[in-house]
């Protein structure tokens, strides 16, 4: 069993810890909410006062943060101060956040100079695939800090990709869930129009499944009332998956588009119309809400 220092207990983080301690590892844990904690200390994790007490002499820290800023100002610092400066080549780093592919290198690279191991190893899941331990990460670090990561990012999901060197992890969120929007509107786009001209939006998507139109929304996440009982849709489209958490993605993944001098039409047009849905007052609503926008 391993030794671990977990830093950010949110909707994510909380239930990835909760499954490290649930596997017998020892986890000491940190968040700015004494409350994430707290919940931690009842679920049998030790609490530290700070991320600099966590993290003393452990095999692996971990963390779960909103994003890039918070990454850099946690293990770099201000002036070099931040974790990476308190650690040694004993302790594996892995920055499960979704954040800039750019931040994830620059953390990567300052890690490698210190002779520490880094994974950027962000995830793909949700609240749902953290709590039941089913996540997929994507991992960005060399092979060697791949093979430690792997044995205890196994507690906290089922599939493990490395995807490249330190930032790969980053490039392939980005890349998934722009496509993951893209596919989103347009299952969105064909239900609505097959609906317009009378057709039963549950008799078109079992069409399109048998179709060359398959795809995950239609599989497992079908975006209009009533044709999936457990999907969001079905339930007033509470998430799930949040659109205000989608045009956060959205944006890495322009940044990521922007850095390699590459022109993503379809992700852009995809930004463009979650970021008019979010300012709609839709920001806190599931993402496969999108197809109200487009019924409008
Ligand atoms: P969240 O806002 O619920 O949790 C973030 C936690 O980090 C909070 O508890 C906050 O107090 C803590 N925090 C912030 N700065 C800190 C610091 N300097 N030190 C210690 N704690 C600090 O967010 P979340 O939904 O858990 O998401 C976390 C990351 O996972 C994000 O990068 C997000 O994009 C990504 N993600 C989220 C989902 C999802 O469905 N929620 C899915 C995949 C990936």
């Amino acid at each position: 069993m391993a030794t671990v220092a977990f830093i950010g207990l949110g909707n994510m983080g909380g239930p990835m810890a909760k499954n490290l301690v649930k596997a017998g590892h020892a986890v000491t844990v940190f968040d700015l909410m004494p409350e994430a904690c707290a919940d931690l200390k009842a679920a049998g994790a030790e609490i530290a006062d700070s991320a600099a007490s966590a993290v003393g002499n452990v095999d692996y820290v971990i963390t779960m943060l909103p994003a890039g800023k918070h990454v850099r100002s946690t293990y770099v610092g201000d002036n070099n101060d931040g974790l990476l400066s308190l650690l040694d080549s004993n302790t594996t780093v892995l920055d499960c956040s979704t954040i800039d592919a750019e931040t994830a290198r620059e953390v990567g690279l300052a890690a490698k100079a210190m002779g520490i191991g880094f994974m950027d190893s962000p995830v793909s899941g949700g609240v749902a695939a953290a709590a039941a331990g089913t996540l997929a990460f994507m991992c960005g670090g060399d092979a060697e800090t791949f093979e430690k990561a792997r044995i205890i990012l196994a507690d906290m999901g089922k599939n493990i990709f490395h995807a490249g060197p330190a930032g790969a992890g980053q490039v392939a969120k980005g890349c998934n869930n722009m496509l993951l929007a893209i596919h989103m509107i347009g299952t969105s786009e064909a239900l609505e129009m097959g609906a317009r001209h009378g057709l039963d939006p549950a008799v078109l998507s079992d069409i399109m499944l048998a179709s060359s139109g398959r795809n995950w929304s239609l599989e497992v996440y079908n975006p209009y009332p009533g044709v999936m009982e457990n999907a969001p849709a079905s339930n007033d489209y509470k998430p799930g998956f949040m659109v205000d958490l989608m045009v956060k993605d959205l944006g890495l993944a322009m940044e990521i588009a922007k850095s390699a001098n590459f022109d993503n039409s379809m992700g852009q047009r995809a930004r463009d119309l979650f970021e008019a849905h979010q300012q709609a007052g839709n920001g806190q609503r599931d993402f496969s809400s999108i197809l109200e926008k487009l019924q409008r």
